[in-house]
């Protein structure tokens, strides 16, 4: 991946060449459909507004999961696609993926009986295709209990036991534009579409881009132009000149995160809510997060929060099938919120609003996909280009090739060598000045480009800092080798300290800035709003304002 060093080489080469295809929007639907479309042969350019993943890519519940719960919906088609497609994201990018086995006990009345659950966890393994050793078991009252003693006793009928997969959504959504750029796409952040460009014939032969960091107007003409921007997808096909008629529902997602000292939730569990929705409590890195909220949205797509109505509606939840917590809304220690961006479908509530993702193509010729899950962005992206190659002469290009293709840091040689993998990068990691576990930790987080961390590290080793030497190493990389750009880039998107590592976050912030200062010659505006950003930020994910 090129460097936030280095933009304005790659706003030069925007606004030189005709591209095959552009896609706008960096989330994973965009990043995904230029990986795919680059490694088919076609030239590709992404532009994203703000940061890569700043959209709903990184507010998600963060699993790699095939919707257990559509089943219910019957939308078996969508389960079977998009379950089989978790072990091969999970084998293309085992640093970002991880399998966890969930647990999803019922009671008596709840929204899964014994025979519902052994009955739906066997039809999700036989669609989507789960190896044996993964295959769901079903568990006593006891068993249950054994597995999480913080699960409410009262009632409790048993449990099914069934391995999803846990990722860093926005890393995972990095990882696969880094690849798509070591592969020749040209993927600019900070970089906003206004405009269509048409040919003669009304035909949408490009955009006209704003790159939001130095203000400069790129012209970007392409074949074919792809609409991949999330919640913010009828907005952009509002620039459209010719308009259709499906049109998006957003609904909103709330997460909040807990320290283990007052929840300490030793097994991820998948449970029923007082008002019989389900959402999912799971462990991570000395915290357990719980989510999700679904609601209609109307607000600022840019910045969705939680209120305070979501924090308590989720504490409930956790109350009613965790009796032995009492947590409150002053030990939530921080939050997210993401819109989801579904197809409308008249009359339904959210949560019975399909998830599945569409393709559609507007007279001028413009592509837009919407709908979908993270977890099926591989399914996605093959399934536009298709399109796209068709249009383009399917001869020219080759078939898609993502199925087996590693993302950027997944070279490590398949799940099989992960645990030798992490313990060679361990030891390695001490010639480089760093410690074993840092060693290991970076390991998990960079995948096969840990290397590169190492290399910063040891540069970086003799400079007085008042950083720790490991995160030192981790900023240097994000901004050479990641596009990050402001220090929310760094503090969110490529470490996700914001949500998992409060505390660090408010001890190192002032400092990251100042590094990424010397590394980007912020200018002392740039400063003051990037300072205001981080305060705002900070506010909004801690409840700061609402607890006031
Ligand atoms: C609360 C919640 C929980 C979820 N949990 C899961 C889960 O656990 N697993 C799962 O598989 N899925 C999950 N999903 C669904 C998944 O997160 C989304 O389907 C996916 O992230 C959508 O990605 P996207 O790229 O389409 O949209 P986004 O990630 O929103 O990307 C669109 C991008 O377009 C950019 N953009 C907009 N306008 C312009 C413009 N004019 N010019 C340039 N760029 C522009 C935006 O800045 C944005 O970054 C969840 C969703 C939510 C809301």
């Amino acid at each position: 991946m090129k460097s936030s060093v280095e933009r304005e080489q790659l706003v030069n080469t925007l606004n030189y060449y005709e591209f095959d295809v552009l896609v706008i929007g960096g989330g994973i639907t965009g990043a995904g459909i230029a990986l795919d479309a680059v490694t088919r042969g076609m030239s590709v350019a992404l532009v994203e507004m703000q940061d890569f993943a700043a959209g709903t890519s990184s507010r998600s519940t963060k699993l790699v999961h095939g919707g257990l719960r559509y089943l219910k919906q019957l939308e078996v088609k969508m389960v079977a696609d998009v379950g089989k497609e978790r072990e091969i994201v999970y084998e293309n990018a085992v640093h970002v993926t991880e399998p966890i086995w969930m647990l999803l006990p019922f009671h008596k009345k709840g929204t899964f009986g014994p025979l519902t659950t052994s009955a739906g966890l066997k039809m999700y393994d036989y669609l989507a295709g789960v190896k044996k050793d993964e295959r769901r078991l079903m568990l006593s009252d006891q068993e249950t209990l054994e597995k999480e003693p913080l699960i409410k006793s009262k009632g409790l009928l048993g449990g099914g036991y069934y391995v999803e997969y846990r990722t860093d959504d926005a890393r995972l959504t990095i990882e696969v534009i880094k690849k798509a750029m070591e592969k020749g796409a040209v993927c600019l952040n900070y970089a906003k579409a206004r405009s269509f460009i048409y040919d003669d014939h009304n035909q949408v032969i490009g955009a006209e881009i704003v790159d939001t960091v130095s203000n400069k107007r790129i012209s970007i003409h392409a074949k074919k132009v792809v609409n991949a921007t999330g919640p913010w997808v009828d907005g952009v096909r509002a620039l459209d000149a010719i308009e259709n008629n499906k049109k998006l529902k957003l609904t909103k997602g709330v997460h909040i995160v807990i320290d283990q000292s007052v929840f300490p939730l030793k097994q991820a569990v998948y449970f029923d809510t007082p008002d019989k929705r389900m959402v999912f409590a799971i462990p991570r890195d000395g915290k357990t997060y719980v989510g999700t909220t679904d609601t209609f949205f109307e607000g600022d797509i840019r910045h969705p929060v939680a209120t305070p109505e979501d924090v308590d509606y989720l504490i409930e939840a956790i109350h009613s099938m965790f009796p032995l917590v009492h947590v409150t809304s002053h030990q939530v220690e921080s939050t997210w919120a993401g819109v989801r961006p579904l197809i409308y479908e008249d009359g339904k509530n959210p949560s019975e609003i399909s998830r599945k993702d569409e393709v559609w193509q507007s007279e001028a010729g413009l592509f837009t996909i919407a709908g979908g899950k993270l977890t099926g962005y591989r399914k996605m992206a093959e399934t536009i280009v298709d399109k796209i190659s068709k249009q383009l002469g399917d001869e020219k290009y080759g078939p898609c090739v993502t199925k087996h293709l590693t993302l950027s840091g997944g070279d490590i040689g398949g799940s099989k060598q992960w645990e030798a993998f992490l313990t060679q990068k361990e030891q390695m990691a001490l010639a480089y000045g760093l410690t074993g576990l840092e060693g290991r930790k970076l390991a998990k987080m960079y995948g096969t480009n840990v290397d590169k961390v190492f290399q910063y590290a040891q540069i970086l080793s003799t400079i007085t800092s008042s950083l720790p030497l490991a995160l030192l190493a981790q900023i240097y990389y994000a901004v050479h080798e990641e596009m990050a750009y402001s220090p929310v880039d760094f503090l969110v998107r490529r470490t996700g300290m914001l949500y998992f590592d409060i505390k660090h976050f408010t001890e190192y912030k002032e400092e990251v800035v100042n590094v990424m200062k010397q590394l980007l010659h912020y200018s002392d505006e740039k400063i003051i709003v990037f300072n205001k950003q981080l305060e705002i930020l900070l506010g909004e994910a801690t409840l700061k304002e609402s607890r006031d």
